[in-house]
């Protein structure tokens, strides 16, 4: 297949671009469009074909579901059964990089689905990502746009290192803002929803708006063998790098101190903050930002990774995130990607 790539930089001036999209869509093709979380490999969510043909490039299991996309909040009563729940987190948090799972109406087919009688709904506020919602006039099925198994991407250059010659188009709308995917909740009750999977959205500003979040404990902690995870995409080993990824807790001094050891003793790629390129050696080095700027270190995560495995090291060491604010998103991407290894430097 020949994938068509058009640079979009103002979707309010290419609106041709947009529509040439949008008719992909409407016609059962597949478009890759970026939101303001990682870029979205989209399809009539409303059309099974589409459906199958996103897993088939994907490469991904067709019992994961995928989100669907919408233009409006409101919008989400023609997909899925809405609540004053739903209405509360769409009114706080849409357009957003929030995901409700609701109750799915038949008109998205058990493909979209991943067999299950709920549907994940987004509403992003990314311009071109909405514009294209709105001008395909039906809901977009998208997970993010890798391979099945490799980062989420945030730029174009890594949809195209994953999908090129897989889709038929490719938006590129620059970097992706957020760099993590979505915060996922699930409404229990009117009061009640369960965090799914952390994201921008924090577990404190949900606070803010229902009474209670309860959190899923695979947002945190490995699953055991025979558990069933609520959302399923849990289950599926994420992203890992080929080589070993260790993530380092511990006083900052004495994990640079480490590191700087590690540096002398064997080829390793280091996620280091701003503050610590000066005290180690240049090769292999990602850097994450300022040591507090959990923003950035998200917005570049799945970057660094993608590229600190490029270099074959034998290891990519990383900084343990802290589980608050913004940090759980990256903590539960982080520990995924380590496969659990945490490294505690003990103090000299
Ligand atoms: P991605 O599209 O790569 O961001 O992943 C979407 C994730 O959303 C899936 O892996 C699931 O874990 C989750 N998800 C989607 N739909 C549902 C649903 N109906 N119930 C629970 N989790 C869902
Ligand atoms: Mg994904």
């Amino acid at each position: 297949m020949n994938t068509k790539i058009i640079t979009i930089n103002d979707p309010a001036r290419e609106e041709q671009s947009l529509q040439e999209a949008a008719d992909v869509l409407r016609n059962g093709g597949l478009v890759v469009f970026p939101t303001e979380t990682v870029y979205g490999l989209g399809g009539d969510a409303t059309s099974a074909d589409s459906s199958r043909k996103i897993y088939e490039a994907k490469g991904r299991p067709s019992d994961n579901p995928l989100i669907i996309h919408i233009a409006h909040p409101d919008d989400a009563r023609r997909y899925a059964v809405t609540c004053p729940c739903y209405e509360r987190l769409a009114k706080a948090f849409m357009p957003g990089p929030l995901t409700v799972i609701l109750p799915r109406r038949d008109i998205i087919p058990t493909e979209t689905t991943g067999g299950l009688d709920t549907v994940a709904v987004r509403c992003p506020s990314h311009p071109i990502a909405h514009a294209l919602i709105q001008e395909a006039g039906v809901a977009i099925a998208a997970p993010s746009a890798n391979r099945s198994g490799k980062p989420s991407p945030t730029c174009a250059s890594h949809v195209i290192d994953d999908m090129d010659g897989r889709v038929d188009m490719i938006l590129d709308g620059g970097e992706c803002d957020i760099g993590l995917e979505s915060t996922i909740v699930k409404i229990e009750d009117e009061d009640t929803i369960t965090l799914l999977r952390p994201g921008a959205i924090t577990y404190d500003a949900l606070c803010m708006v229902v009474a209670n979040v309860n959190v899923a404990a695979a947002v945190s902690e490995r699953l055991g063998e025979n558990e069933r995870p609520l959302s399923p995409g849990m289950k599926y080993r994420h992203y890992a790098p080929d080589a070993p990824l260790v993530l380092l807790e511990g006083h900052p001094e004495d994990v640079l101190a480490y590191l700087e050891q590690e540096q002398n003793r064997i080829r390793c790629a280091i996620l280091c903050y701003d503050e610590e390129i000066n005290a180690l050696s240049s090769a292999s080095l990602h850097p994450v930002g300022k040591a507090d700027d959990l923003a950035s270190h998200a917005r570049l995560l799945f970057r660094n990774l993608r590229e600190a495995d490029c270099s074959g090291p034998d290891v990519i060491y990383a900084h343990l995130p802290p589980k608050e604010g913004l940090g759980l998103a990256l903590y539960n991407r982080m520990i995924r990607a380590a496969a659990h290894t945490i490294k505690h430097i003990p103090s000299r």
